[in-house]
Order: structure tokens, then sequence, then C-alpha cells
């Protein structure tokens, strides 16, 4: 469980005043997933929607619902990348927008963040454990 579990849904993940969220889950893995995610949101909400320190209102909210989503995710620790993922348990809607997001930083992650775009490349080839 992540230290923002219930205050999700609220829209209040905790912010330090570098603009990077407060959030740890227990697992490194998740913690993985959860920087990647975060920083391919925030190429993406500053080039499409101009911003800098803090994401737009509608990243913030799709954010979150990302947090929600890695939070309850049957796999824990060993999680598979969500594409390699049998279970698929985003939203149609919110699945299509993360794959939009994804598809345009995803690239630029090679540049920004070299480190975590080599770990999240490394994580696509982890299998989900059987269901
Ligand atoms: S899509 Fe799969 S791997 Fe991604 S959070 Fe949901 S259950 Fe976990
Ligand atoms: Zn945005």
């Amino acid at each position: 469980m992540n230290t923002t579990a219930n205050s999700v849904l609220t829209q209040t993940i905790p912010m330090a005043t570098n603009g990077t969220s407060l959030v740890a889950f227990s697992s490194k893995r998740l913690n993985r997933e959860w920087k990647t995610m975060e920083a391919m949101m925030k190429i993406h909400c500053r080039d499409h929607h101009n911003t800098t320190m803090s994401l737009c209102a509608e990243c913030q909210g799709l954010l979150n619902y990302a947090n929600v989503r890695l939070d309850r995710c049957r796999f824990g620790e060993d999680k598979p990348t969500c594409a390699k993922c049998p279970v698929h348990c985003y939203q149609k809607t919110r699945r299509e927008q993360i794959r939009v997001m994804m598809r345009y930083a995803g690239p630029r992650m090679l540049w920004e963040h070299p480190i975590l775009s080599l770990r999240h490349w490394l994580d696509g080839f982890r299998k989900a454990p059987e269901i």
C-alpha cells in the first residue's frame, strides 16, 4: 500500500517543492514503475500543456488513476509492464490515454531519464505470474 492510497481519489498526491511526488510504494519494483510513470507524464504535460513544475489537472487526474491501479496491482513485486499484462485493469479510456502519453514520452525518456528508460525496457522482459 502506498502513502497516498486513500487520498488519491481527491487528487492530493503529496508533492515536494521540486515538483516530484512524495509517493513511496513498499516494493522496489512498484517504486520504479511509479517513478517511470511520473517522469513520462511530466514530459508529456510539459510539451503539450506548457507546464513546468506541476502537472495540469487533466494529467494529474490520469497520474492519480495510474497511482491507484499500481497500488492495487495484483502482481506486486512481480509486476510485468502493463503493456505485457494479461489482466489489463485500466478502464478502456484511461488505457488509451496512457498509451497516447507513453507513445510520446517513451522515446524522450531515453534522453531525459536514460536509467529509468533502460530499467523499464528490461522490465518489459518480465512475464506475469500465472493467474
Ligand atoms: S494492467 Fe496489469 S500490471 Fe498494470 S497495474 Fe493493472 S494488473 Fe498491474
Ligand atoms: Zn497536462
